[in-house]
């Protein structure tokens, strides 16, 4: 990682990346993995490598506009409060909205309960091109739905392998998965719903179904472990970034989204017309 500020000890994709032996009961979500700085540091790296994370998906852009099918799609789960709005307005906000289709997925509605779960997934891929972020996603179907029972144990059972299958079906068609589970502990989270609680301009985000969410936190947690030991694949690996410090939590899935952009080695198509004869006509007219 070339930067001219830089408190990484050790890449982000490697030190956050979900391992056989990761539990997310005993991730700590004050820890800042593989960086040795401190807020100060962490803010200013972050628009630095914000505009290189803008330079990248512009590339990728550029090369959507050209017939690359490739594409880029951020997968961002988290328990309530985690930071998932802060990721996308932090991070994401660096790049330009036009290369990016993002996608927030709450409640299915009556129409989405009518299909396959994975429909209303399906339409909000990315396009070729574009940076896909996923505010919940198809995890919420084996999350909440087996949290609260929502179909029967063996319906929800069989999605974790068809979730693989699917997001193997992502990779083969040129998608780069990110998936990032943004780990909040119990205290932050407390610390956070208390302060919608005590600031006005916080109210609008409380919403009391929260604290009945929270009193499941235990099968949260086990719903969550069985995501990551499923369905983190080689292909489509989960990511867990601890996310008490929101400047850590958005340094590090800014780390994740280079790199992605990074594996693809894309370049700046070459010109489709003569240039020197452009810049002839443009001299002359
Ligand atoms: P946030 O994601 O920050 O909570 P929000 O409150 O604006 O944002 P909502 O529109 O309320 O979002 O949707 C989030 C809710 O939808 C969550 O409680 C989530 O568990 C639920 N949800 C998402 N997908 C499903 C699903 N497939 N089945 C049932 N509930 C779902």
């Amino acid at each position: 990682m070339a930067t001219e500020i830089n408190g990484w000890t050790a890449p982000a994709r490697e030190v956050l990346r979900v391992t056989t032996s990761t539990r997310i009961a005993e991730v700590d979500a004050g820890a800042t993995p593989g960086f040795d700085g401190d807020k100060q540091l962490g803010s200013a790296l972050l628009e630095e490598r914000g505009a290189r994370l803008s330079a990248l998906q512009e590339l990728l852009y550029a090369n959507g506009r050209i017939g690359d099918h490739r594409s880029v799609l951020l997968v961002l789960q988290g328990m309530d409060t985690a930071g998932k709005g802060g990721i996308v307005r932090h991070v994401i906000g660096h790049v330009d909205p036009q290369g990016v289709d993002h996608a927030a997925f709450g409640s299915p509605t009556e129409e989405e309960l009518r299909h396959h779960y994975l429909w209303r997934i399906e339409k909000a891929l990315p396009r070729g091109g574009q940076l896909g972020v996923f505010d919940r996603s198809h995890y919420e179907d084996v999350l909440v739905v087996r949290v609260h029972e929502l179909v029967p144990a063996d319906v929800w059972g069989a999605r974790y392998q068809e979730i693989v299958d699917f997001e193997d079906r992502l990779v083969d068609t040129g998608t780069t998965v990110v998936k990032v589970l943004l780990a909040v502990s119990k205290e932050e989270q407390k610390r956070r719903l208390a302060q919608r609680l005590r600031r006005p301009d916080k109210y609008w985000k409380y919403d009391r179904r929260d604290l009945d969410e929270r009193a499941l936190w235990p099968d949260y947690e086990q719903a969550y472990q069985a995501v990551l030991d499923r369905t983190s694949t080689e292909r489509a690996p989960w990511f867990v970034v601890p996310c008490d410090r929101k400047w850590y939590a958005r340094l590090a899935v800014t780390e994740l989204l280079i790199d992605a952009l990074e594996g693809l080695e894309l370049s700046w198509p070459p010109a489709h017309f003569d240039v020197e004869a452009e810049r002839l006509r443009l001299e002359r007219s």
